[in-house]
């Protein structure tokens, strides 16, 4: 890598790659308000946390886990009206992604995504040697779809809502996006779509295209657990499973597996949680807005906002020294923003009565 070019022990494709690197994660949160990385401030659901205690549980370590993760899979597919077929789990939505990434987008031509997004994607396609052809985000940070008209594209990923914006794309535009290319995977990274957009997932029996993923670690908090998975037709998971067949036998642990399913099947729970999150949201916003902060409309459970009167690094920095840590990307045009994840209404008041003093 750049810091030790030619080392010889490494393949070239290693020693080309630009590893994605994660928002700080410290080793105690004791004193911190930690609101960088978008995790949940609340635990997981009860039902989850109980199928951690099952006494069963450690015996069963001594036994790899079903491969197919069946239980897992068959719950999910009963949320959203889907076959079990038509779902694939993974350690974390990342990982679904790279089996995406490596799956539909390895060919010759050039997959599309905004200019501004989940910076893991130029990772994926420096890994496995994908050419990406990035299109700017509107002004106001929305995507224009029309750009997307582009002859031989590999494809195209985005998130929706979008990160680190927060912006939502209707379903219509998502339409347009999966007519525009019907040859080739249009990938709806729904990461934080619990907390206030309508998901692609109802278009799914209408386009062999569509490939939605989610995750397990925003609105399910449960990000130490690794769990997200992919929706499609199932010719589209069936493509999936050759490639995560070839790469680990057993891809989900036997831990995850049983509580991700506990986790899924507490649909009260999720919903009760998210309504929390975008409660703080909103009343967060309300208040950094009277501070004069620039915010651009989200239906995540963060938000990307642009403080006035001092840079966003600057109160990124001020706002460290008082022990709260939001994300700040030294990236062009993004550079005045900060990420802020929602936390507890404890949290978020801190946050702001931080960010009135230091303005
Ligand atoms: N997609 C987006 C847009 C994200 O922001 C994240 C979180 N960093 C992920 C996917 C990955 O989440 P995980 O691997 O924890 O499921």
């Amino acid at each position: 890598n750049d810091q030790i070019p030619g080392n010889p022990y490494w393949s070239p494709a290693v020693a080309r790659l630009h590893p994605y690197v994660p928002g700080e994660q410290p080793k105690t949160t004791a004193r911190l308000i930690k609101l960088n990385t978008n995790e949940s401030p609340y635990p997981p659901s009860p039902k989850a946390q109980a199928a951690l205690q099952d006494p069963q549980l450690p015996q069963r370590l001594r036994l790899y886990p079903d491969p197919e993760s069946t239980e897992l899979r068959e719950t999910i597919a009963a949320q959203f009206g889907l076959a079990p077929a038509q779902v694939f789990v993974g350690n974390g939505s990342d990982e679904v992604l790279a089996h995406a990434f490596y799956s539909f987008f390895q060919r010759p031509e050039a997959l599309l995504f905004p200019d501004i997004t989940y910076s893991f994607y130029p990772v994926y396609c420096e890994l496995y040697g994908i050419e990406a052809r990035t299109l700017p985000l509107r002004e106001d940070f929305s995507i224009a779809v029309e750009d997307y008209a582009i002859d031989n594209a590999g494809g195209v990923i985005l998130p929706n809502p979008n990160a680190p914006t927060g912006r939502y794309l209707p379903l219509a535009e998502i339409e347009k996006l999966l007519a525009l290319h019907p040859e080739r995977v249009v990938v709806i990274d729904e990461a934080y779509i619990d907390f206030g957009g309508d998901s692609a997932v109802s278009l799914i029996e209408r386009y062999p295209n569509l490939l939605v993923v989610h995750t397990l670690s925003k609105s399910h908090a449960l990000a130490g657990l690794r769990v997200g998975y992919a929706l499609g037709q199932e010719h589209l998971i069936e493509g999936l499973n050759r490639a995560k067949n070839s790469f680990n036998s057993y891809p989900i642990d036997g831990i995850a597996q049983k509580v991700a399913t506990a986790a899924i099947a507490d649909r009260e729970w999720l919903a009760d949680n998210c309504a929390k999150v975008i409660a703080t949201r909103e009343h967060t916003c309300a208040q950094l807005l009277e501070l004069g902060f620039e915010i651009i409309p989200s239906t995540a459970n963060f938000i990307f906002a642009k403080p006035p009167k001092i840079s966003a690094e600057a109160l990124f920095l001020a706002l460290r020294e008082r022990n709260i840590i939001v994300r700040y990307f030294n990236k062009p045009r993004i550079s005045e923003y900060l990420r802020i994840s929602i936390g507890t209404d404890e949290e978020m008041t801190a946050l702001v009565e931080a960010c009135r003093e230091v303005l």
